[in-house]
């Protein structure tokens, strides 16, 4: 029956994890995974997880079904997490919320329900380059994707004339993905007054802003300052459409838990759309998994938890980076003549280097150090005691 089934693309951070556990070479370091590790190279559980953990364990909760969207206390503090406690959606309770399986299931259902319910077939513009696996989900869906300009190549930063005149030439209705923060891969992210600018053509030109927000709180240490961008367009009056994701700011990466929110224009609106999401989600996977979304609801719902938390995700960001100025300081200290302040302007876990698909080869076969082609490095793989090591690695491919 499936003989004729093509072999499908393999992941290539999968690949990458795999050569590198096959690698002997003790000095071999994985720059390739997309998750936190510790100064010694370890996962991380936050502290304010394992105390809400144990609350949780002394509750004796049954095992139950949730909910098809997923509990209401749940849902509800992913929205104020995200827009703020105060901000009119809030207030005016116009928001669609739902538990979905982490930042991908988000994606997927916002996705599949554009898809179903425009009125005419829209075009996605997503930014150049992206997280791999938006123009894989579009494709999965049947909808057209196109690119806007994000990454400047010369300067290592936004383009943001580049990205301003494709977003001008977009055509009305198209979807405008943005991430709120820590752009993945580039580490590039908009500036205020850049993000401001950003509304205002999304506004004009009648673009449908959908926010991917997988790492609120990862970027600057701050979850308020990681939401500005959103909360810059919902105060612009847009409807925006967010994917937001507890794998990276609370380290729940195997426990598969995030939230999808359509933000509508009345009360009444937002139960019709409520009503979709909930067919939608009852189709494929009929309700939420209930053991991440308890310890979420757990830490957000208990002032001195999510104060716990909080410090965590700042200790968090902030050995990120603080392993980006040791890196640049101790490439330029290796006397590279090549400039590296990309390496402490870019933000959150991804480092777009600059570095060659040659030269990642290089690094690869001669320092056994992994990343990906496009020379994407994770800053979270980076420790006090393999940062001189890299730095000179880099330096000797780049030097030569
Ligand atoms: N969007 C972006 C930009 C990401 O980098 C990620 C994680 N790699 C996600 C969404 C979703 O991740 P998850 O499904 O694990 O929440």
């Amino acid at each position: 029956w499936w003989g004729s089934v093509p072999m499908g693309a393999p992941d290539t951070i999968l690949g990458i994890r795999d050569k590198y556990n096959k690698d002997s070479s003790p000095k071999k370091v994985n720059l390739g995974v997309g998750a936190y590790r510790d100064d010694d190279g370890k996962p991380f559980v936050l502290p304010s997880v394992r105390k809400a953990e144990e609350l949780i364990y002394q509750k004796c909760m049954n095992h139950e079904y949730a909910p098809i969207a997923g509990e209401v206390a749940f849902r509800e503090a992913c929205a104020k997490l995200a827009f703020g406690d105060c901000s009119q959606p809030i207030v005016d309770k116009t928001n669609a919320t739902v538990q979905t399986l982490s930042g991908t299931g988000a994606l997927r259902l916002g996705l599949d329900f554009i898809n179903r319910y425009w009125q005419k077939k829209r075009e996605v513009w997503l930014p150049n380059p992206t997280w791999f696996n938006h123009p894989q989900i579009c494709d999965m869906l049947c909808l057209p994707y196109k690119k806007y300009r994000y990454y400047d190549p010369k300067t290592k930063g936004f383009d943001v004339n580049g990205a301003c005149e494709d977003l001008c030439r977009a055509p009305e209705g198209s979807v405008i993905l943005l991430h709120a923060c820590a752009h993945n891969p580039t580490g590039v992210d908009p500036k205020k007054e850049e993000w401001e600018c950003l509304s205002k053509i999304i506004k004009e030109k009648k673009l449908f802003p959908f926010f991917d927000m997988a790492y609120q709180g990862f970027a600057t240490g701050s979850v308020d300052r990681d939401a500005q961008a959103v909360r810059i367009f919902v105060k612009d009056g847009h409807q925006v459409m967010l994917a937001q994701s507890f794998a990276k700011n609370m380290g729940l990466y195997g426990e598969r838990v995030g939230a999808l929110t359509v933000l509508c224009g009345d009360k009444c609106t937002a139960d019709k759309v409520m009503s979709q999401l909930k067919v939608s989600i009852r189709t494929i996977y009929s309700n939420p998994a209930i053991n991440g979304s308890r310890i979420v609801k757990e830490i957000l719902t208990n002032a001195e938890l999510k104060q716990q938390w909080l410090v965590d995700v700042k200790a968090m960001a902030d050995r990120i980076i603080t392993m980006r100025k040791m890196l640049r300081e101790a490439i330029e200290g290796a006397g590279s003549k090549h400039k590296w302040n990309h390496i402490t302007d870019q933000i959150g876990m991804f480092c777009y280097t600059g570095l060659t698909p040659a030269q990642v080869d290089r690094i690869t076969k001669e320092c056994h150090i992994y990343l990906t082609k496009d020379g994407r490095i994770s800053v979270a793989g980076i420790t006090t005691k393999n940062v001189a090591y890299v730095a000179e690695s880099i330096h000797k491919v780049t030097s030569s």
